[in-house]
């Protein structure tokens, strides 16, 4: 039993009182006649998210970064946050720098934190943040159609590379595994981007575990298939100091990217181009949606010449 499994056989209910529960990046309830609020959170555990002596100013900006990316992928504003402390001492100096990492971030886009919990233990951060839509206008899982482009923000693969350097992996030198490590410690959440696909993207979700798996989610929920061109997908710079095995398990299954993945009817093609241009995050056509054979894999990945690449890794799971 996987991740997923286990919350479709345990937890997954009927959301009475919700207009949307489990299995997007956000639940969403009616507040009003106009307005949803969105809601989510995620929880980081030492030695399993981040490393146990990771920076506590960048971590303060993950833990929240890493919750704002779920609102992006709703296309909400979000608003409020609460937060849940673990903590195996009393240390001032990585409290100062934590609250310093995490205000920034709070503050560049406004979000207040209103609450939480502090308790002693192993050292575990967990933000639940809520946002608001407009109501009907949230970007859902469920959206995509058959013939629809499929979109990246990006480029990809940087942060997990930064992975494999830290875990061993690779050996990268140490300019290129800096800007690795500010991919993966510093994700940039894209709220302008998920706000500005209201209305355009039929569907769409945040790279938290890798495009393979993540948008497995949008298949899953849509209905239907996907194709990947490897040729169009935004492989980082970075990659070039791997080899073409690892390069590709980077750019399909690395996690930590926090950037959006969304679908849109091929007759938005100039528009979406033009949108990122306009907020200066770059955009890729990347596949199509396609229809769902059975027996086949729910996200197809293609070379240039249209033959199909094995993609011998799936993205991440906690309990693989
Ligand atoms: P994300 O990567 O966007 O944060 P997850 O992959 O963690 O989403 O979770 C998938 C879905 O399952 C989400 O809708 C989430 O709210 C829900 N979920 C995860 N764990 C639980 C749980 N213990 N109880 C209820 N719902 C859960
Ligand atoms: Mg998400």
């Amino acid at each position: 039993m996987n991740e997923f499994d286990l919350i479709a056989k345990y937890f997954t209910r009927p959301a009475v009182n919700a207009d949307l529960g489990i299995g997007d990046d956000a639940a969403l309830m009616s507040i009003s006649a106009q307005h949803q609020l969105a809601i989510s959170v995620d929880m980081l555990v030492a030695g399993r998210h981040f490393f146990a002596d990771a920076d506590p100013e960048r971590l303060g900006h993950k833990c929240l970064a890493v919750n704002l990316s779920d609102m992006a992928a709703m296309g909400a504003k979000p608003t409020w946050f609460t937060l849940s402390l673990a903590l195996p001492a009393m240390d001032e100096a990585w409290l100062a720098a934590f609250s310093r990492g995490l205000f920034a971030l709070a503050d560049q886009h406004a979000v207040s934190l209103v609450g939480g919990d502090t308790t002693k233990g192993p050292l575990t951060i967990s933000i639940q943040i809520a946002g608001e839509i407009p109501s009907g206008q949230a970007l859902l899982r469920s959206g995509a159609q058959i013939g629809d482009d499929v979109w990246v923000s990006g480029p990809l693969g940087a942060a997990a590379a930064a992975v494999m350097h830290r875990t061993g992996r690779v050996a990268l030198p140490p300019d290129i595994t800096q800007r690795c490590d500010l991919r993966l410690d510093q994700p940039t959440p894209r709220l302008a981007l998920g706000m500005a696909l209201r209305g355009i993207a039929s569907a769409a979700l945040d790279l938290s575990d890798g495009i393979l798996g993540d948008l497995a989610h949008i298949c899953e929920q849509s209905k239907c298939a996907a194709r990947l061109h490897i040729d169009l997908m935004p492989y980082a710079e970075e990659l070039k100091e791997l080899s073409p095995a690892l390069s590709l398990e980077a750019v399909l299954a690395g996690g930590d990217d926090y950037e959006l993945c969304f679908t849109a009817s091929s007759l938005h093609r100039q528009q979406i181009l033009a949108l990122g241009q306009s907020l200066a995050t770059p955009l890729y056509r990347v596949g199509e949606i396609i229809d769902h054979q059975p027996q086949s894999p729910l996200v197809q990945v293609l070379d240039a010449s249209g033959g199909v690449i094995a993609t011998p890794f799936t993205g991440f799971d906690h309990f693989k």
